[in-house]
């Protein structure tokens, strides 16, 4: 069998960044403020200037982002907080841990984001069961913003704030806007194989208002006021270690080129495969970082196990909605069928997609993919 593919290459960009990445975590161990050190704030003004929102602030995961975010605004308990059916756990976990109610909506089928009328229905729902719908989670899911024009328009009609859960779309654009300004709160991740990770856990909010912005560092570090054993508010440790800011401001010098490289390998996959299985549909007024480069296929397990035998990895985001986890059967439903999203966690399925996958390489994955289905047409 030929050489095994990665899903993520992590290691062929740990080689192009070369020792300039060992220099940066060499010079957090010599200065040694492994918590809040300098390299915290030089990254969150450059994730500033890249995005174009004026606060940002770095903390723990992805997770804590999400949470810092729905603390600061106040949500908790007689709060309905809508949320896509098909996404990662933590984007329904946050507002559940604040014990606000989720309310799940349906999703597109060839975007995969959050449908703005399902979002109209579930603000039905919420005030049907005498819950306060607040806010709406847009997860710009795979890599792709969400329709927040029209999520706007309903948000404005109900008094909603919607909150961008942007863990993998961070570097991508919605009409002249860059993610980090589409939400009134804006989450990313910095999990190390999302677009921009690091090499352990992090993450980061961003916000245009200094309200907020004061109120996300202060809950960063225990509630904390105007001095260290000052709490004002009921917080969390949710700090960012300095060692994670250094490797994140290496990995920043690279990311445009890296988002550039994704790209040109989604395009590549485009014309490989769309005669053949349904690909991801890329909105025009959209760019994507590609963070997962996922198609539809109607027999699934089939074109795994073709894959697998050549040597070619896949990924299914997501096997299971989350209105149908254990975890989260008492939340309500926009529907009591979110029928998208059940259907698409049947026929999802994730290809490898990073900078680094050669061109070779990705005509063995393209080939795999036409054995498997026989190189029907759609
Ligand atoms: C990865 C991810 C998160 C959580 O990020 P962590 O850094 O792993 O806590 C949240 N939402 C989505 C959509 C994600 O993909």
């Amino acid at each position: 069998m030929s050489e095994p593919i990665a899903f993520v290459d992590l290691q062929a960009q740990r080689q192009r960044l070369g020792e300039g990445l060992r220099r940066a975590i060499d010079a957090v161990l010599e200065h040694g403020q492994f918590i809040m050190g300098p390299e915290v704030n030089e990254l969150e003004g450059r994730l500033g200037q890249m995005s174009g929102a004026p606060h940002v602030i770095s903390c723990g995961s992805g997770t804590d982002a999400l949470l810092l975010a729905l603390l600061a605004q106040g949500v908790g308990t007689g709060q309905a907080v809508i949320v896509p059916a098909l996404t990662f756990a933590a984007t329904a976990e946050a507002p559940a841990l604040l014990g606000a109610n989720v309310v799940f909506a349906d999703v597109e089928e060839d975007t995969f984001n959050i449908n703005p009328q399902s979002v109209e229905d579930a603000v039905g729902v919420a005030k049907g069961a005498g819950l306060t719908p607040t806010a709406v989670i847009a997860v710009d899911l795979f890599g792709q913003p969400a329709d927040y024009d029209a999520l706007e328009t309903v948000a404005q009609a109900h008094n909603l704030w919607i909150l961008a859960d942007a863990a993998q779309s961070f570097g991508a654009r919605y009409k002249t806007r860059r993610v980090g300004t589409l939400g009134a709160l804006t989450a990313t991740s910095f999990f190390p194989a999302k677009p921009l990770g690091g090499y352990g856990d992090g993450g980061a909010v961003f916000t245009r208002d200094d309200t907020l912005a004061a109120a996300l560092r202060s809950l960063r570090v225990h509630g904390q006021g105007a001095s260290k054993y000052d709490h004002v508010r009921v917080g969390l440790n949710a700090r960012l270690d300095t060692i994670q800011a250094a490797v994140l401001l290496q990995k920043l010098q690279i990311f445009e080129e890296e988002l550039v490289q994704r790209d040109v390998i989604a395009r590549r996959y485009q014309e490989g495969l769309s005669r053949h299985v349904q690909v991801p549909r890329l909105r025009p007024e959209c760019t994507s970082t590609w963070a997962q480069y996922t198609v539809r296929v109607p027999d699934r397990s089939r074109v795994v196990s073709t894959l697998a035998a050549r040597g070619v990895p896949t990924a299914v985001h997501y096997p299971t909605p989350l209105h149908q986890q254990p975890a989260f059967q008492s939340c309500l439903r926009a529907q009591p069928h979110l029928p998208v999203a059940e259907a698409l966690a049947q026929r999802v399925l994730s290809l490898p997609m990073h900078p680094y996958l050669r061109p070779e390489v990705q005509e063995r994955i393209i080939e795999g993919v036409l054995v498997a289905t026989e190189g029907r047409s759609l």
